[in-house]
């Protein structure tokens, strides 16, 4: 999985095509079938790829009401924007030690 929780994306297509926000969730697809890559992996940016949701009024008397939430889509949809050289990027990883790291593959930096 190449996008995290708090990376800054862009999205890549969609009505919110270009927009940049905060990853604030991440679900991982299941992995029974082994690695299948990333494809199924979805995001959830914020303020992005809203849908509205109409909410009844639950008493008699109140209003109901239209708010607008963020759908998941998929990891496929968006780019990394690298926190280093602030453009939007690839990542690849390497062994540092005993510990994964991701890096920009623009600047080479940690991200
Ligand atoms: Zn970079």
């Amino acid at each position: 999985m190449k996008i995290r929780k708090g990376d800054n994306v862009v999205m890549l297509g969609g009505k919110d095509k270009g927009k940049k926000a905060k990853v604030i969730l991440v679900f991982r697809a299941h992995r029974s079938l082994g690695e299948g890559g990333s494809s199924g992996d979805k995001v959830v940016v914020d303020g992005l790829n809203l849908v509205k949701k109409h909410l009844r009024a639950k008493k008699q008397g109140q209003k109901g009401q239209i708010v607008s939430k963020e759908r998941a889509i998929s990891v496929s949809a968006v780019a990394l924007i690298c926190k280093s050289c602030g453009k939007q990027t690839r990542v690849g990883f390497k062994t540092e030690g005993e510990n994964k790291v991701r890096v920009c593959k623009k600047c080479g930096a940690e991200t």
